[in-house]
């Protein structure tokens, strides 16, 4: 058996000829009502799951109810062939917009074994044509589907790798609800490690002995167990930028310290990449520290920032941490423009002198 995980919210979209084995696939790992059927609501809107005259009025019951689950963050699974492109554009635009992972499951089954299966069924009375049609369509748009913006693809190319396939459900990185801490929230370090050394102090943390500007990781801890949980830009502006890394990475990678994404953090990694990066608000100081440091170190800070979550919805739900804001609608969710909003808060669109998003 093949297992594969997916978000416990994510817009699953089902993309297969007809007879390729979809709608039992759905019915064996996704409750009723997270399947949004195309056939079920062409029944809705004419009384005959197979009229296909009904096809526009169903698709806009189907995006209308998928479009109510996505915002009520529920499973949704689009039960329809999807074998054209701008049919899937259309899914995958509606998880965009509701900040659902969109994932692709391909039915790539032989067209003859679908014609075979359909020639049993009930209202399935078509040539085999259709399912050989729908089959080139199919496998002309598959390679394209990582460009098109599923994030998660599954292709299965025969009735047994379909029977073989188990799906396990996980919470979304950013969904730590189960999460209570207690957390001690720390604002912007910005490279001022002796003023997070004395808050730290104060809130009753223990610092491990270290040495000044070295590479080894600093390691603290709470002994009742409390979480420093840091809001992001660690570095840039302050005097100390390679021993606040060493601190706050040792702290996170001893469990007694968490952080989510800054835009600063993440202008550095652009650095640590090799990009070209503008070296203002800060940077400078921070790159002049890491140009002293081993490579190895770089890729350590480099690994840690590309790790980072956009933000952590926490307590029940009660709780939300970003670095610069975040809607309502985005919290618990996953996508660019939830990472983005993060980081920046609301922006106009535009990118200052800088490079960086305009802020309204
Ligand atoms: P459509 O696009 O026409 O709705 P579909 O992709 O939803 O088709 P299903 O209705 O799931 O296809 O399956 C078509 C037929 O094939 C059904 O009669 C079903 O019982 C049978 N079938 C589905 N999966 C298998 C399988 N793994 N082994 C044998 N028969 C199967
Ligand atoms: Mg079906």
């Amino acid at each position: 058996m093949t297992k594969i995980s997916i978000p416990d919210f994510a817009l699953v979209v089902l993309v297969g000829a007809t007879g390729s084995g979809k709608s039992s696939f759905a019915r064996k790992h996704f409750l009723d009502t997270e399947i949004v059927s195309s056939d079920a609501y062409r029944a809705v809107v004419s009384d005959d799951e197979t009229d296909l005259a009904a096809t526009g009025d169903a698709f806009d019951l189907l995006n209308y109810t998928a479009s109510i689950r996505l915002k009520r963050r529920l499973m949704t699974v689009i039960d329809a062939t999807s074998v054209k492109r701008e049919d899937r554009a259309k899914l995958v635009q509606l998880a965009r917009k509701y900040h659902a992972l969109p994932v692709a499951l391909v039915f790539d089954i032989d067209p003859k074994i679908c014609h075979e299966r359909n020639q049993n069924r009930p209202n399935r009375d078509f040539g085999e044509h259709v399912a050989r049609n729908h089959a080139k369509a199919l496998r002309r748009g598959m390679r394209g589907l990582q460009k098109e913006g599923f994030r998660q693809i599954q292709i299965m190319k025969s009735p047994e790798e379909v029977d073989a396939l188990g799906i396990i459900r996980e919470p979304l990185w950013t969904d730590n609800r189960a999460d209570h801490g207690p957390f001690d929230i720390i604002g912007d370090v910005h490279g001022c490690f002796d003023e997070l050394t004395e808050l730290l102090g104060q809130l009753g943390y223990t610092i491990d002995p270290f040495e000044a500007g070295c590479e080894e990781l600093i390691r603290a801890r709470h002994p009742e167990g409390r979480i420093a949980f840091f809001v992001g830009d660690i570095t840039d502006r302050g005097q100390r930028n390679l021993d606040a890394l060493r601190l706050v990475m040792g702290m996170c990678d001893e469990g007694s310290g968490r952080c989510v994404i800054g835009n600063h953090d993440f202008k550095l990694n652009k650095w640590l990449k090799g990009r070209n990066v503008t070296q203002a608000h800060g940077l400078d100081l921070t790159v002049a520290e890491l140009e002293k440091t081993s490579e190895t170190l770089r890729k350590l800070v480099s690994d840690f920032i590309w790790n980072l979550r956009s933000h952590a919805w926490l307590a029940d739900g009660n709780l939300v941490i970003a670095h610069a804001g975040l809607k309502e609608e985005m919290h618990g969710r996953g996508s660019g423009h939830v990472r983005n909003f993060a980081m920046f808060g609301e922006t106009t669109g535009e990118v200052d002198e800088f490079g960086l998003p305009v802020r309204l």
